[in-house]
């Protein structure tokens, strides 16, 4: 489970870890990720996806510790806001590196794992972002959408070898992303901006529990697309979505 330390990643460590499956909860914060492993009872890595070679290693080291790899949960990722005037290349190219990169790095490394094995299951975390624009959120809304379409395209192949491909996309989620969205930038998109426009489009903030939860049984029923919350059709600026797959 990369970005295990915290939010989603930490949520989906809890519930994996209640269905006996051994987790390993890996993230650039490695103090936050051994937190999350002493409270569920699975193990930490200090890992950071941008870096190929350490998650090929971490992957290498799972399937020999355990014989097989099971899951991936490509779950790291960060959210920068900004007009697109305000945004540097440092901020497109840091996005990049963690929330594309990131992923392509655990496809990469996983994949060929799980042919080998003739089973598993690659579940990337991407976003209603990668489903409709995010306005504000130009480099956020352009690697959710690749993730998507990786992961749809990487599902079309894997079949053929016993190998499951899902992708989530949640909506606002109340956790600390929401609040360390905007680095070094003029306050557009705040977390205080994300929650105000979570609380308007979506009525409130989706609880991280309840999120865990739904992306569970999407990937207990390996649905393609797991979009979350899931309560029927949902509006998010204008745009009506129907839960796909
Ligand atoms: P979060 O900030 O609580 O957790 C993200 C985790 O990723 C952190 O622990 C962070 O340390 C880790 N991380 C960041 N860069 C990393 C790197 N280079 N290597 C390893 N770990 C790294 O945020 P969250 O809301 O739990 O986000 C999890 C995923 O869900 C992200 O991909 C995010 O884009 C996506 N998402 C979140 C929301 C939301 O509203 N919170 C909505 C849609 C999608």
């Amino acid at each position: 489970m990369t970005g295990g330390a915290s939010g989603i990643g930490r949520a989906l460590c809890r519930e994996l870890a209640r269905r006996g499956v051994h987790v390993v909860a890996a993230d650039l914060d490695a103090a936050g990720a051994e937190r999350t492993a002493k409270e569920f009872g699975c193990r930490s890595a200090a890992l950071d996806v941008t870096d190929a070679q350490a998650v090929r290693d971490l992957v290498t080291e799972v399937r020999r510790e355990h014989g097989r790899l099971d899951f991936l949960f490509n779950n790291a990722g960060i959210a920068v806001g900004g007009t697109a005037d305000e945004l540097t290349l440092d901020h497109w190219d840091r996005t990049i590196d963690v929330n594309l990169r990131g992923v392509v790095h655990g496809v990469h490394a996983a994949y060929p794992v799980m042919i080998e094995q003739g089973r598993g299951h690659i579940v990337n975390t991407a976003s209603l972002a990668g489903l409709t624009p995010a306005p504000l959120m130009l480099p956020y809304t352009a690697t959710k959408h690749a993730v998507v379409g990786l992961s749809l395209a990487l599902r079309a192949e894997a079949r053929a070898h016993g190998v499951r491909v899902s992708v989530v996309c949640p909506g606002f989620t109340d956790t600390p992303l929401l609040d360390h969205a905007n680095p070094g930038l003029p306050q557009t998109a705040t977390g205080a901006a994300a929650r105000e426009s979570a609380t308007r489009t979506m009525g409130r903030l989706y609880s991280v529990d309840s999120l865990a939860e739904d992306i569970m049984r999407g990937v207990a029923r390996d649905k393609a697309l797991i979009v979350a919350p899931a309560s029927g059709r949902m509006a998010w600026r204008g745009v009506r979505l129907s839960p796909a797959a």
